[in-house]
């Protein structure tokens, strides 16, 4: 983003307007975090603001600050139209293509609104007016935080913003671990915290708020996990049996494709989740070092994201993908083994 950008965007924010926020689809922590950061600093300066999202959020992020205020689209798709199509500015947030929003690529596409894009995923569209993208950065919260650095207005925090943009740095990085996470982003989580985000409360929202069915079906998966030793690979199916039989809701199997990561050697992680409504298997895929899962879900499974973790789907059946991707693998060897 230049300094004429900033100028330009200074401007726009200098009088009320009508703003859209938008999130991508199965939004997490990072993109209702940094919506609703966004969200809480436009109001207080006496914008009207809407977040709409895609769709539904999990549990576990049923606490944040303004969160019931959050639209989703797919349950008021008519109101969520109308103020996309009325909105002066639109924003963005932890996405690089409209078509990640799902039924609002649309509605988004049409708008005439200025857009401005905020995120951190690997090569974006070219769809916004201003584009602040980076892809070093761990976070679109931790990017959000330098956007009202970049506005002159880190005053405006207050422990409402500060609590949701800890959210989506906490769980975009792991909890502080993947290697996204620099010194920087460490003095940007303490800066929160001196302007009034609780950490171990939100660590205990987010993290120690499960139910028995969630870890249950953790244990489903657990037992689903095989390992391909050979091309330190290790990959979980979870089937829509197993989640109905757990009592699945959205946001029980965040996390789950982790656990094939920790094994010793092992490189590369997914995790297949049958979603027999959409017809679709949902896939999740994790790496460590410098293999590019960005890449393998862009060329294999209609999917992107970043170096290190990346989703796609197919169109397959569940045992047909899982033949799929263990075919692949042995493309992979020389990055795999090295
Ligand atoms: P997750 O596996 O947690 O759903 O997503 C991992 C990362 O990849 C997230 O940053 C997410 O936004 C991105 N991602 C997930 N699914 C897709 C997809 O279908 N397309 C693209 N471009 N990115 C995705
Ligand atoms: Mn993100």
């Amino acid at each position: 983003m230049t300094k004429s950008d900033i100028s330009d965007i200074k401007q726009l924010l200098s009088n009320p307007k009508q703003i859209v926020i938008v999130p991508h689809k199965n939004p997490d922590g990072d993109a209702i975090g940094s919506s609703l950061a966004l969200y809480h600093y436009l109001i207080a300066k006496d914008h009207k603001v809407t977040v709409i999202a895609p769709n539904d959020y999990p549990e576990f992020l049923k606490w944040i600050p303004g969160e019931s205020n959050i639209i989703i689209h797919e349950v008021e798709t008519e109101k969520a139209n109308t103020l996309i199509a009325q909105a002066e500015l639109i924003f963005t947030l932890d996405f690089n293509a409209l078509h990640r929003t799902g039924a609002m690529e649309h509605p988004l596409s049409q708008a005439k609104a200025t857009k401005i894009l905020i995120d951190h995923h690997q090569q974006p569209d070219n769809y916004a007016k201003y584009i602040y993208s980076d892809v070093t950065i761990c976070s679109t919260c931790q990017m959000v935080y330098h956007f009202f650095e970049m506005l002159d207005d880190k005053k405006s925090i207050n422990s409402k913003i500060a609590t949701c943009l800890y959210v989506g740095i906490m769980t975009d990085t792991g909890s502080f671990r993947f290697s996204s996470t620099t010194a920087t982003t460490h003095r940007v989580i303490a800066d929160l915290i001196d302007k009034g985000a609780v950490n171990a409360e939100i660590h205990n929202q987010v993290y120690d708020n499960n139910s028995y069915d969630r870890l249950q079906l953790l244990g489903v998966a657990l037992n689903n996990l095989k390992v391909v030793p050979d091309l330190n690979t290790a990959y979980i199916s979870l089937s829509q049996r197993e989640l109905n039989k757990h009592n699945f809701t959205k946001g029980d199997t965040e996390g789950v494709v982790n656990y094939g990561l920790s094994i010793k050697g092992v490189k590369f992680a997914a995790i297949f989740i049958e979603h027999k409504q959409e017809g679709i298997i949902k896939i999740s895929l994790r790496s460590k070092h410098n293999f590019d899962v960005n890449e393998f879900a862009r060329e294999h499974f209609e999917g992107g994201g970043h170096i290190n973790a990346a989703g796609g789907r197919s169109n397959l059946s569940l045992s047909e993908t899982i033949t799929k991707f263990v075919s692949l693998l042995p493309q992979y060897k020389k990055a795999l083994k090295e």
